[in-house]
């Protein structure tokens, strides 16, 4: 854990240079706008630690799997997310030295992310080796109205003397993935033009042949006008820029101005790409940076004053949950199905594919509660979109009459990963996109998505459960062999009680909607069955067989479910016998040891309480929480949230806190080691869930919003705000008081600590908050 990040309600902030956290700093300050994003950087030389990243959405390389050993049935590619070329590079000289926080002395050093208005801003005082000192300003921020362009402001100012400065605005793009598996260059240069202060390159990737065409133009500014300059243009291979000279007096300042786009061929014509860049360019220019920053700063106050949360009283916890909602907002808008939310949005390359099963089973509410409708009807189409593949995938492994799996990691429906013990086995993901069709349409009211998509996918993903169970003799019962829970930390497992309890309900959930289907549209759900080759009455009839007969394991003395047959076998003992110094586990113990081991990475039997607590009472919640908790490391980041929320449930205010600031806070203060890889994306909605459902005790249940929240007790007050069916709300809880507060025309249906109301557009309503004891007794 690494706390040098300074704690403010709406800035991130450096202050002094971290130089062995950069790549941390660089992760947690990048910028995003859904189309693409860019790591906290510098724009100047920088030849110290850094990883250098710009990322385009959608655009990916189709990386050849590496393995120790092939298996039949392993994709042939692991999709990576692709460093595309860097629009944000100023190289500075003055006479022969280039200034490089890595080679200078630094002073006055502060490197700044603003959240409330979307840039990160950085300035410092650089020694040169020759004593000439610099004064830096930098601003910059990637466009979310121009969503496809950046904006550099760079300010020099030399301190104690006067020289002719070399500034030289560049495009990189021989630019490569860090993680690469064959240390492979992706790009192929296509084009490459130059002209008075500007220039552009067009890059192609090699195989998957989309391509990218990035273009900057520059603008000079001293004594507060605008200068002409001479600018000579430089090209090089994948490499092009403008190189200026220009005299500067101690004490003037000298402001760049770099204006940056990416098109990519998945929007734009290829044949024109070049000319599209140039035009966008010429109207952002046009526009000028003070105002874009203008309607940046704009863009953002709209999409906070319906996504923020505010705590007051705890100033880390209010950093942590605004940076989660700033950087979920930066990564997906839902304004394109034919993208997704990947776990390190553009903020580092670790993990490839843009699709895990944490869109669905963490990411989900947040933007059912705090974006339009369409959004997560977009994230559920893009599954209904890829059915076909998950289809093929599940054939290609052996399975029969149209079941479907779903990929573990995705770019295009294809599966891109290689671990057998993943690929083959962590097949629990598949009931994860069932369990987002449930979920949505439980917030959403809208059952035609059903008739039109949903029904569809279940029995698709139900020929697959139906066909992964096998019947044991000796047991009498359905079993599913060979599987990885959500716990990593558990390989090829018989029986993990979360899969076999996901796939019955997906069962359940599908028999069930089969029925609602034929009452909403009996003629399409016909259609549906001819084209799909239902046989409903066998293909039901087994469902049923299988709910009714499946093998969940359970452990009667202690009463609790068994993440999998012979769990217990394991030595058991609590995470804090674990040695000082050796966690995480993943980066101090042997493989095998973690497996032989009873640690837990992730929320598992917990993670499927918590899908479906409905069905559990709260006797069966506590104890499988008292068992579970006490061995779980949380070295996934999808971990902690769901504890928080489960602790929230059981009254265990603390626990949720700690649980809380854990998820909330795990890059800012790098808790697990690997914030420099990029920040945990997927997890921040996790986060969402942990004050929303956790604090806030939300669920929606029979058409209705609930609520049942309470406010930490070293909180003052905690306020957050709901879409729901066209309402917009906000909770605001304080330790005495809840007041929900609806600011659209549309009566909203609550139920607020067990009594339910309409609250009226425009008006609001206030109860006393009944303590948390009350609140547990009264279950
Ligand atoms: C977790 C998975 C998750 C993946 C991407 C892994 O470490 O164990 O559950 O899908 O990260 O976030």
């Amino acid at each position: 854990m690494k706390q040098y990040l300074k704690h403010d309600p709406w800035l991130i902030i450096e202050d002094n240079f971290h130089r062995p956290y950069n790549e941390i700093t660089e992760s947690v300050m990048s910028l995003g706008n859904g189309r693409m994003g860019q790591r906290g950087n510098f724009e100047e030389t920088f030849t110290g630690k850094s990883l250098q990243g710009n990322y385009v959405a959608g655009v990916y390389y189709p990386d050849k799997t590496r393995v120790g050993w092939w298996k039949n049935g392993y994709p042939e590619y692991f999709a990576k997310v692709l460093n595309a070329a860097n629009w944000i590079g100023i190289t500075i000289n003055i006479d022969y030295e280039t200034l490089d926080l890595n080679t200078c002395e630094v002073r006055e050093f502060r490197r700044v992310l603003n959240m409330q208005e979307g840039y990160l801003e950085r300035s410092f005082i650089a020694t040169l080796k020759s004593g000439r000192e610099l004064e830096v300003y930098t601003k910059r921020f990637c466009s979310i109205v121009d969503d496809e362009a950046g904006a550099i402001r760079y300010s020099l100012k030399p301190l104690n003397f006067d020289a002719k400065i070399t500034i030289e605005p560049y495009i990189d793009g021989s630019i490569r993935n860090r993680d690469s598996n064959y240390d492979e260059t992706f790009w192929d240069e296509v084009r490459k033009e130059t002209g008075y202060g500007e220039a552009f390159i067009e890059l192609r990737t090699r195989k998957t042949g989309f391509h990218v065409c990035t273009g900057m133009c520059v603008e000079i500014e001293q004594d507060g006008g605008r200068v002409d300059f001479q600018s000579q243009p430089i090209r090089q291979e994948k490499y092009v820029a403008n190189r200026l000279t220009l005299d500067c007096r101690q004490g003037q300042e000298t402001v760049i101005y770099k204006y940056a786009v990416n098109l990519s061929s998945l929007n734009y014509d290829t044949d024109r790409i070049v000319a599209e860049t140039r035009k966008y360019l010429q109207r952002i220019t046009a526009k000028g940076f003070d105002r874009m920053l203008i309607e940046q700063r704009q863009a953002w106050a709209d999409k906070w004053k319906v996504n923020d949360i505010t705590i007051e009283g705890d100033a880390a916890a209010q950093q942590g949950i605004r940076f989660c909602i700033f950087q979920l907002n930066q990564t997906y808008t839902g304004e394109d199905e034919r993208l997704n939310i990947g776990p390190k949005g553009f903020t580092g390359e670790k993990y490839g594919g843009s699709t895990y099963w944490d869109t669905e089973a963490y990411c989900l509410p947040f933007y059912l509660a705090t974006a339009d409708q369409k959004v997560s009807r977009n994230l559920l189409l893009y599954r209904y979109k890829h059915l076909e593949k998950a289809i093929e995938n599940a054939k290609k492994l052996g399975f029969k009459a149209g079941a479907a799996l779903y990929p573990m990691v995705t770019m295009n429906g294809e599966e891109c990963h290689n671990e057998w013990e993943i690929t083959f086995e962590e097949i629990h993901r598949n009931g994860a996109i069932a369990y987002a069709i449930y979920d949505y349409v439980r917030y959403t009211g809208d059952e035609m998505y059903l008739v039109d998509y949903g029904l569809e996918v279940l029995i698709a993903i139900s020929r697959f459960w139906s066909q992964r169970v096998n019947w044991s003799e000796a047991k009498q019962q359905y079993v599913m062999l060979g599987v990885t829970g959500p716990n990593e930390y558990e390989n090829n497992v018989n029986n993990n009680w979360y899969t076999n309890y996901l796939a019955a309900w997906t069962l359940r959930y599908t028999v069930e909607t089969v029925n609602r289907v034929k009452e909403l549209n009996l003629a399409k759900f016909n259609e549906l069955c001819d084209r799909i080759h239902f046989r409903e009455e066998k293909e039901i009839a087994t469902a049923k067989h299988i709910v009714e007969n499946i093998h969940l394991p359970y452990d009667e003395n202690r009463r609790v479910f068994l993440q999998q047959e012979s769990f217990l076998d394991k030595e058991l003992m609590p995470v804090s016998e674990i040695p000082k110094g050796q966690r995480p586990l993943n980066q101090h113990w042997s493989w095998d040891r973690i497996l032989r081991s009873c640690f837990i990475k992730q929320a598992d039997v917990l993670q499927g309480i918590y899908f479906f607590e409905d069905e559990f009472d709260r006797e069966t919640l506590q104890r499988n929480f008292d068992f579970y908790e006490p061995m779980t490391v949380h070295e996934s980041s999808l971990s902690p949230c769901v504890h928080s929320v489960l602790a929230s449930s059981l009254g265990l205010t603390e626990k949720a806190y700690e649980m809380y600031l854990r998820t909330a806070r795990l890059d800012l203060d790098d808790y697990n080691n690997d914030t420099e890889d990029g920040c945990h994306i997927t997890s921040m909605a996790g986060s969402w869930l942990a004050v929303v459902k956790g604090f806030g005790g939300f669920r929606i249940r029979d058409n209705q919003v609930v609520l049942n929240p309470y406010c930490p007790a070293n909180w003052q007050s905690l306020a957050f705000k709901l879409r729901f069916r066209g309402a917009l709300l906000e909770v605001k809880v304080t330790q005495t008081d809840v007041t929900v507060e609806n600011f659209s025309d549309k009566t909203a249906d609550i139920e607020l600590f067990g009594e339910s109301f309409g609250l009226e557009g425009k008006s609001r309503k206030s109860v006393p908050r009944p303590t948390v004891n009350d609140l547990t007794e009264s279950e």
